[in-house]
């Protein structure tokens, strides 16, 4: 994959610098400093998007405020995965109404994969006309263009793209976190899951150059980040665009070389996709963790066959056991989505054998609800909401019983946890996760946030676990 003129590579990078600067001038002249407020729905992709969002807005001499009503510029990432996240999109951005009112000037975006949705830009072209910029998943790169030609006077600015093959290197990018970064290596899918919009809002895979990941994330070491987590709707088919195999095998292995980094972590990934050689490379680096996610949806092959994931029920399981026997002590999580068009009690309780078996150590797990535009759309939905709940409830219940038996299993065991900051819901405790991915809160002074320390578990409750810094184990 070639990267093509625009705002992107070398050439697109040193015009999208150009274009900051003019828009810093802009601002430069006002009375005090411009303020940015950025408000992202979604999948940790959108996340990643946003805080090149927020890199851009600061290199163009924004500053951030959680306050939409003091903003001079307001950014929406929107996401369009599920129907309550569109309908609250839809909601918040109707609350700005007002502010632009009482202050014109108030510049106000909306991007992200609602907006690869034909249906969506035309109601924002209708009933939100105080929205003054819209870009799609494949235009984030041109945000300072847009924005400047907002500023320098045009009424309104959409830009979305269908499709694209370009991949913006180079972008600036102001992040979430210290510590811990988002990596996307990847962007798009060729899945087409009868229930999923993604591959119609993101596109056909595209794999980023091996040697700018490597880049990126030498530098993050630099900077001081443990933990990189590797982002892509499905990193294990990453490379495969490229007719490279095993790339994302190799990739594993060559972060895992790089100083300073502790931990890599990744997602989405497919299960047939996951490789022989990525579970061997799992298991042979020592800062890959042994924690992963792959999304089984259904237990039930009939199920998983109408959902188009390319697997079924045996598959998925025996993929499970090679895992487990590859990797001693892996931490398992999953998605289910309960109630797809046509799921019947049968079919409902192979999903259940299936987590008995497999024992994952969580799940995250949906009731489904159409997307427009998906095929599943247009199955007949003959499951009454009721069942669906009930399915849900049970699913829960399960899964809450194996989720704080495997939390049992941790009571009197030591974990390394990379100290990520105090507990919001107590500032007494630092807060961690486990290589695992479990929750760990345990008490100790500020000068830890940021260092892998050694914690006793002496309390498991379901969510999380309590525990003791270990005397003298401490350091990094
Ligand atoms: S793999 Fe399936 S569920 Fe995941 S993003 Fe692609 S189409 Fe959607």
């Amino acid at each position: 994959m070639t990267e093509k003129a625009g705002l992107c590579g070398p050439d697109g990078s040193a015009k999208r610098k150009k274009t900051l600067e003019e828009i810093r001038k802009i601002n430069g002249n006002k009375e005090s400093l411009p303020l940015a407020y950025c408000v992202v729905y979604g999948c940790q992709q959108n996340e990643a998007d946003m805080e090149n969002i927020r890199g851009m807005l600061a290199e163009a001499g924004y500053a951030f405020t959680d306050n939409p009503s003091n903003a001079d510029c307001i950014v929406v990432n929107t996401c369009a995965v599920r129907e309550g996240a569109e309908t609250r999109v839809f909601g918040n951005v109707g609350a700005f109404k007002q502010i632009k009112e009482a202050r014109p000037e108030l510049v106000i975006c909306i991007c992200g994969c609602m907006m690869q949705q034909e249906k969506v830009v035309n109601k924002i072209k209708k009933s939100f006309y105080y929205v003054d910029i819209v870009f799609g998943t494949h235009n984030i790169e041109k945000f300072p263009e847009l924005l400047l030609k907002k500023l320098k006077g045009q009424k309104r600015v959409f830009e979305i793209e269908q499709e694209s093959e370009r991949i913006a290197e180079d972008m600036p990018v102001l992040r979430d976190r210290e510590n811990m970064a988002k990596v996307t290596i990847m962007y798009g899918c060729n899945n087409f899951c009868s229930y999923c919009i993604v591959p119609y809002t993101r596109g056909r895979e595209r794999s980023r150059d091996e040697e700018k990941i490597l880049h990126e994330i030498k530098l993050l070491a630099q900077q001081g980040y443990k933990e990189v987590t590797l982002l892509g709707q499905n990193v294990n088919s990453y490379g495969n665009d490229r007719g490279e195999k095993n790339a994302f095998a190799v990739l594993l292995s060559k972060i895992n070389k790089i100083d300073g980094i502790e931990r890599i972590r990744f997602m989405s990934s497919h299960p047939k996709d996951f490789s022989d050689e990525t579970i061997a490379a799992i298991a042979e680096c020592e800062h890959v963790c042994k924690h992963i996610h792959l999304a089984m949806q259904s237990g039930s092959s009939r199920i998983l066959k109408l959902m188009n994931r390319k697997y079924d029920k045996e598959s998925f399981l025996a993929l499970m056991e090679k895992i487990k026997t590859s990797i001693p002590g892996v931490s398992l999580t999953t998605d289910i989505i309960v109630g797809f068009p046509g799921e019947t009690d049968e079919d409902f309780e192979e999903t259940v054998e299936v987590l008995e078996k497999v024992r994952f150590d969580s799940i995250f797990s949906f009731i489904y609800s159409p997307r427009e535009g998906t095929p599943a759309a247009n199955m007949e939905d003959n499951v009454s909401k009721e069942e669906k709940q009930k399915h849900f409830d049970r699913l829960l219940e399960v899964q809450n019983r194996i989720t704080h038996e495997k939390a049992l299993e941790c009571l009197g065991h030591t974990f390394t946890v990379l100290t990520e900051g105090r507990s919001k819901e107590n500032g007494e405790y630092l807060t961690g996760h486990t290589d695992g991915f479990k929750l760990v809160h345990f008490k100790g002074d500020d000068s830890l946030i940021g260092k892998m320390v050694k914690v006793k578990i002496v309390i498991a409750r379901t969510w999380y676990l309590m525990g003791e810094l270990e005397e003298g184990e401490n350091n990094e």
